[in-house]
């Protein structure tokens, strides 16, 4: 089955949210601070399990998100605020990390 690909992506800097919406109706919120937490480059995360110590939440809490640019149609690069512009997080890998999926079409369909 193939994996749900994002028809609208709208990033909103003054409130440091990326916002997805999915082409199966599911839409997902992001925080900056969030993303920075669960930043998938090598640097973060090394390139085995356990090579880098995990980044502890005090330390990203008050990370922002300055900007994003599309890559290769297949993932988004995000800049940070903490000098950090090198993680690459690809829709897969967003959907699988969503902290709160929630449907749109269940509210619509109500009433
Ligand atoms: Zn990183």
């Amino acid at each position: 089955m193939a994996r749900a690909t994002p028809i609208a992506v709208r990033l909103k800097l003054p409130d440091n949210i990326l916002e997805i919406d999915w082409s199966d109706g599911v839409a997902s919120r992001y925080a900056g601070a969030y993303l920075r937490f669960v930043c998938p480059c090598a640097g973060c995360r090394g390139h085995g399990p356990g090579q880098v110590p995990e980044p502890t939440w005090e330390q990203v809490k008050d990370v922002r998100m300055l900007g994003a640019e599309a890559v290769g149609g297949y993932a988004i690069r995000l800049k940070l605020s903490d000098c950090h512009e090198s993680g690459i997080y690809s829709w897969d890998f967003l959907r699988d990390n969503d902290p709160e999926p929630r449907a749109k079409a269940e509210t619509e369909s109500t009433g």
